[in-house]
This record gives C-alpha cells, structure tokens and sequence, in this order.
C-alpha cells in the first residue's frame, strides 16, 4: 500500500468513530433516559480520549510526509489532513483536557446563571474560559492573529478584518431598514392553538418537499433544533409549540437545509475528511437559503397559507398576503434566534465585535455585560431588561465557541450570493414555489455546491457556483426589496 492509501485507511476508520461520537450525542439530545447522563458523559469521554489520539497519532505526520495525492480529490483529502492535523498537535494535550473540562463546567453555571440573570455569577467562570482560549489561541497562530485562529477552525481562511469590512458596510443599511421596517406599531404572530401532531405531519411534508431523504435520515423532537451526521445517516431534530406552528415549520427546512447539504456529497467522498460540509459558513448558507429566500418567499408563502389551511382549518389571518406579513414579520425582540432576516445580522455584528475585543485585549469579561448593553442600545434602540435577554443568551461562550458567530451572518452572505446565481440560472423558480415545488432549486444547489464537500476551498465553492467572488451586496439588495416592500 502507498502512503497515501494507508492514510485514507486510517482516516475512514477515525472518521467513522468521530460519525459514532456524533451520534452518542445526537442519542443524548432526543430519547436517552433521563438517568443515563452520568455515564454517557463517561462513554462520550471514552470516545473523545480515542479521537484525540487518534488525530494526533505520529503515524499521520509520517503518512502525511510521504503521501502523494493520486488526483484533485487526493488533494484536497490531504489538505483537509494536512490542516486538522496540524491543528491538533499545536495544542498541547494538558490544554486541551482542561478545557473540555472546564467548559463541561461551565456550560451548567451559565444555565444557572441564565435562569436567574446573574451575569457577575458567570463572570468568574467565564473569564476562565476566555483565558484558556487565549491560550489556545496563542498555540494555534503562532505569530498571527489570535481571533484569525479561532476563526479559522469554522470557516477556513477567514479573517476577523475582512469580516469586519463586511460587516461595518451592512451594518448603516441594516439599521436604516430595522428602522423603517418598526415604524408602526409591532405586527402581531399568529393566534391560536395549532395541533401539534399536525405540525409534525406538515413539518415532515415539507422535509420532503425540501428533498431531504427519510431513507437515510429521520426526524426527533429536541429542545434546540439541529441537524448531525454526514453521508448515509444525516439526522434532523425539531420543536413544536402549540400557539407557533411557524416555529416547527421554519425550523424544520432551516435543518433540512444542512441534512441536505450533508445527505448530497458526492457518495464516493462517504467518511472521509472531503465527504462533511465544507465550513460552517457554507453550512449556513444552504439552511438559510432554504429557509429564507425559498421557503419565506412570496410564492411560496401562497403555496403554504393554503396548505396550513388545509391542515389547520382557519389560522387567524385574513388573506395571504398578511400571511405573508407575518412570516416575515419584524418586532422588538432582543432574542438572537427568534430575530427576522433583517435583525439576525445586527445580533451576529454585536457578538462579532465584542469576541474579538475580548481577544484583543481591549475588553474585559468584567466589562461586557456593560458592553454588550451599550451596543444593544445603539444598533436596536432600545435597552435590554435583563441579563438572559442580553450577555446571557447564547449557550457559544460558556462552552468556548469565539469565532463561531460570524459564520451565521457568513451563510446568510453566502445564501444572497447564492440565491441571485440561482434566480439567473432558474427563470421558473418563482412559479415553482408557488406549486409548492422547490424541488429544481434543491437540485441547483445540489449540483452547484452540496455534491462537493470538502472538495474546493469554501470561498471557491460560493465562487464557482455564482460565477464571482462572494460579496454582501446580492444580500443587502434581497434584503431592501423585500423588506423595503413590506413596510
Ligand atoms: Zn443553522
């Protein structure tokens, strides 16, 4: 065997273990027995000691040395190799233990402190966390930038500056449509009691609709949505509430969006490292852009309401396009995960510029709930209430996640470029969402960018997909035609 099989060898059997990891988690998020945790916390550790040694394993560094790549996809397995491997041998092992120890901890003092909204109770823990990632960071760039680093393990190659361009030019044209868009009076949800088991009913349809493959995927009830898995086992959770049919509803094709993603790689890329989404960026470009600029469309929103209707009977709304007011509806909320199209963006911005603060050296965990509150008030207008409306709640922090945020508003980006390719290359789109099809569009983005994994650098992906560079403007032009009209 060349070196490169050998490799290929043993990272199918380390790609297969970390798939049987991720779905000892998955079991703990839906039907594990209430009693089980202490001792799944003791397997899933298990797992991770194998993983670690795994992927640190000197072996690989040799393989690595020696390998030559047989083709493109050869290539980019070794780069993706290359770089995971790295990654994991930079960090000293004594680091590494104490953080997943630490954030194990700490992740249970935040739903603590969340429930009674006691920033200075989380504060100390916090300021932990943050030093040990520093640290970790410190490892990771050697001589570059720290934040750059953290970054770099969810979006390959992005850095906080060029992010930070991005973001400072949406933020003004974002504000100004917040601002227009809130003039009037809060539009109401929906009202009423909608069955439950009817929205599960419908939320499966529209899995289907969506083109996700129950055949090698299935859907559970969790308290946070999410999707987990990669190739021929790609699981998807979802949430009901009997007063929001719209919450299990958009949910469900948010995750559907990235179990289609996963469930549309190339097949001969299967448990190796190019056959897994390639960025988180990209991820969310593709659950977004089923969500958002599919699934809240206009035309599809007729094609919904009759739905609903049909499976509802009367849902509170007098015609389709309230119906389609309220979908979209913007209010004065401070929660990041119930926010509209518009306001997401400006909660991502927030958290963007705080973590790399923090990172920087330029504020202390002491001072960010106070930093937090200023900022709130000057993108939103208004002042946050509480410690749980504010600083307390994302679960990321507590758990060491910095550098993950800007991927969300990175995959709405990617979904605006994406969504304007798509448009030019299907003149048919509009007609098929109102028939309730999308069926084309999924196949567009399945042939454009899911079929390729980890083959092609994320923004080469968004690239050659959409025939040029990813910028925000397709993004900021969606966003004031839609919302511009809805005002
Ligand atoms: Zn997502």
């Amino acid at each position: 065997m060349t070196a490169f099989d050998e490799l290929m060898t043993y990272e199918r059997d380390t790609q297969a273990l970390s798939r049987v990891a991720g779905r000892l988690s998955w079991d703990q998020e839906t039907v594990m027995p209430r009693g089980s945790a202490a001792q799944r916390a003791e397997e899933s550790g298990a797992m991770e000691a194998v993983l670690h040694a795994r992927r640190t394993d000197p072996r690989v560094g040799d393989w690595l040395a020696a390998a030559e790549a047989p083709d493109a996809a050869g290539a980019a397995q070794l780069r993706l190799i290359r770089r995971a491997y790295e990654r994991a041998v930079k960090v000293p092992a004594d680091l590494a233990t104490a953080l997943a120890r630490l954030t194990s901890r700490s992740q249970g003092q935040w739903a603590e402190a969340r429930a009674a909204d006691d920033f200075a109770g989380f504060a100390p823990v916090l300021e932990e966390v943050v030093r040990l990632k520093r640290e970790e960071a410190e490892a990771l760039a050697g001589s570059g930038d720290r934040y750059d680093a953290l970054i770099d393990d969810f979006e390959p190659g992005m850095t906080a500056i060029e992010l930070a361009a991005m973001f400072d030019a949406m933020r003004p044209r974002l504000v100004a449509l917040r601002e227009s868009a809130l003039a009037g009076p809060d539009r109401a949800p929906l009202s009423g009691r909608f069955d439950e088991a009817v929205q599960l009913r419908l939320s499966r349809e529209m899995a289907e609709r969506f083109g996700y493959d129950f055949t090698r995927g299935r859907i559970d009830k969790a308290v946070h949505p999410f999707s987990s898995g990669s190739g021929d086992d790609v699981r998807i959770t979802t949430r009901t509430a009997a007063d929001d049919p719209f919450n299990c509803l958009y949910s469900t094709i948010h995750e559907v969006g990235h179990a289609c993603y996963e469930q549309g790689i190339d097949a001969t890329y299967h448990l190796t490292p190019v056959g897994q989404g390639v960025s988180m960026g990209v991820h969310e470009s593709q659950s977004r852009i089923y969500e958002n600029q599919l699934a809240r469309s206009r035309p599809f929103c007729h094609f919904l309401y009759g739905r609903m209707r049909e499976a509802f009977g009367e849902i509170g709304v007098t015609d389709e396009d309230e119906f389609y007011r309220v979908v979209n509806r913007l209010h004065r909320g401070f929660i990041r995960t119930e926010a509209d199209e518009v306001q997401y963006n400006l909660h991502i911005m927030l958290r963007f510029d705080l973590e790399r603060a923090l990172f920087a050296g330029d504020l202390q965990v002491a001072d960010l709930e106070a930093a937090w509150n200023d900022r709130f008030a000057a993108d939103f207008g208004y002042a946050v209430d509480r410690a749980s409306h504010g600083v307390l709640q994302d679960v990321h922090w507590s758990v060491g996640l910095f550098g993950y945020f800007p991927t969300y508003s990175l995959g709405n980006v990617y979904a605006g470029c994406l969504h304007a390719a798509l448009r030019a290359a299907l003149p048919t789109l509009d007609k098929d969402l109102a028939a309730g099809d999308p069926g084309a569009a999924t196949a567009w983005l399945r042939e454009n960018v899911q079929q390729h994994g980890g083959l092609y650098e994320p923004r080469e992906v968004i690239t050659r997909a959409c025939g040029s560079e990813p910028t925000a403007e397709p993004l900021m032009i969606y966003l004031e035609e839609k919302f511009g009209a809805l005002t």
